[in-house]
């Protein structure tokens, strides 16, 4: 997996890029401040390799010296942050002086950068399009975002550009990360954890560029915070600390097994934390929550309950993630989270023998089957366990399309009551048999 960045000036056609490559759409928007900027991410694949698109945003408003303000900071976090960046230009315009702009920043680094000519949808717009040599940044594709045509050569060449899948590690130490909006208290928590120097063993180089996996023995728990450096050194650009830190956060989601998403509990859980969890879920990792300052909520018998059921209804239908009410700056229930996320580990890894499976759920299914769909019975014969690094189940019947989603979450219900999988995002699958 890896990030793919789209950069470009205003109405070139990057959202309708965007949204081509997102199909079922998944994607986020993330209206930072609401006002001048959305950002979209979601998740693609192509050729059987998955990443995560971003798009760094159109801007809504704003004269070009706006814009060119904002530039390079678009374009450096790309840099810093993605794997392979697309940058898109309109043919109709031809070069502009934000393109040279923009190609003159990507020129200064070696990052891959695909460049993508869009609204090529004639013949004469192709040979209009060879201009664009003329950024300097190699070979052109010629795509047209509207009605897709190009956009598979494209493509071709950003899988190409993606680093290979980091190995995994030889040891089996869970990995975690700790991710959250700016101030929740990561640092903090981190710091906590760190102590005194003698908890940290070591500092191991990641596999993927610029990422540090910390090595802690704490409370008798041997497990590894992935990406902390990235996290201590903060962010640089201090004005888009935002979404540097979700641009972080994706990508430290990526390379660990449970996420700890940390948030401030006088700003609940707001929808740039929702961002994140969405993110951590859709890559089927494991999420504990922390609420974070609890020592500054003013407290009655209902608050914690009452804060626990608001935080669900944002997270609904995955509700089964446990939600840790912390105090970092008084090392309160430090030691219940990172317990909490060692739980979460072990459910994620979690095997279940078919035996015991088909035992467990052949009868509950058996009483409240699916309902039949234009007079076909679907059968369910038999249940198993996919080898996959996270739970997945492989429900055998007669008539898989038959079965919809309100009865998949049945029986993850079930799943989920019988076999501990706190946490934990399970996937449900029909197979024909
Ligand atoms: P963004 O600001 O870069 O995200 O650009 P948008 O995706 O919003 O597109 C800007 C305009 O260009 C919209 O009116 C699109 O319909 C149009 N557009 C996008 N892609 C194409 C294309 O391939 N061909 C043509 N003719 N128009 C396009
Ligand atoms: P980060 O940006 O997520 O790494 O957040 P920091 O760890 O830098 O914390 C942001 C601010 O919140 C700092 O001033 C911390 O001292 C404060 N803070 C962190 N945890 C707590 C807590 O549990 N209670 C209170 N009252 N303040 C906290």
């Amino acid at each position: 997996m890896g990030i793919v960045a789209v950069v470009g000036r205003p109405n070139v056609g990057k959202s309708t890029f965007f949204n081509r490559l997102i199909k079922r759409r998944e994607a986020i928007v993330d209206a930072v401040s609401g006002v001048t900027r959305d950002r979209h991410y979601g998740k693609s694949d192509w050729n059987g390799k998955e990443f995560t698109l971003i798009d760094t945003g159109g801007y809504v408003v704003g004269s070009d010296d706006v814009f060119e303000a904002e530039i390079d900071k678009q374009v450096e976090l790309a840099i810093d942050e993605a794997d392979v960046i697309v940058f898109v230009v309109d043919v109709t315009s031809g070069i502009t002086p934000m393109d040279n702009e923009v190609a003159k920043l990507l020129r200064k680094h070696d990052k891959p950068v695909v460049l993508a000519v869009n609204k090529v949808d004639s013949n004469k717009a192709r040979l209009d399009a060879v201009e664009f040599y003329n950024l300097g940044l190699g070979e052109i594709y010629c795509i047209s975002a509207i009605n897709g045509s190009g956009t598979g050569e494209l493509l071709d060449q950003v899988v190409e550009a993606l680093p290979e899948d980091a190995v995994d590690d030889f040891d089996e130490l869970p990995k975690f990360a700790v991710v959250g909006r700016p101030n929740a208290g990561k640092s903090s928590f981190i710091n906590a954890l760190i102590g005194e120097d003698r908890y940290i063993v070591t500092d191991i180089a990641g596999t993927t560029r610029d990422s540090i996996d910390t090595r802690f023995n704490r409370f008798g728990f041997d497990f590894k915070l992935v990406d902390t450096a990235g996290i201590r050194r903060k962010a640089k650009v201090k004005e888009d600390l935002e979404f540097y830190s979700v641009m972080r956060s994706v990508r430290a989601i990526e390379n660990s097994d449970v996420i700890i998403l940390i948030l401030d509990a006088n700003r609940g859980f707001d929808s740039q934390v929702q961002n994140i969890f969405w993110l951590a879920d859709k890559n089927r990792k494991g999420i504990v929550i922390l609420v974070n300052k609890w020592d500054l909520i003013e407290k009655d018998t209902n608050t914690l309950k009452d804060y626990k059921a608001a935080i669900q209804a944002r997270i609904s239908p995955f509700t089964d993630v446990p939600i840790v009410f912390v105090s970092v700056l008084n090392k309160q229930r430090i030691y219940k989270a990172i317990e909490t996320a060692v739980e979460v580990y072990k459910n994620r890894s979690k095997r279940i023998k078919t035996r015991e499976l088909n035992d467990v759920l052949l009868p509950i299914i058996q009483n409240y089957p699916p309902p039949a769909t234009k007079g076909k019975y679907v059968k369910i014969k038999f249940i198993t366990q996919l080898p996959t690094p996270q739970p997945q189940f492989a429900f055998f019947c007669n008539l898989p399309q038959y079965v919809k989603e309100p009865y998949k979450r049945f029986l993850e219900n079930k799943l989920r009551e019988h076999f501990d999988f706190t946490g934990v995002p399970i996937s449900v699958y029909m197979r024909k048999k």
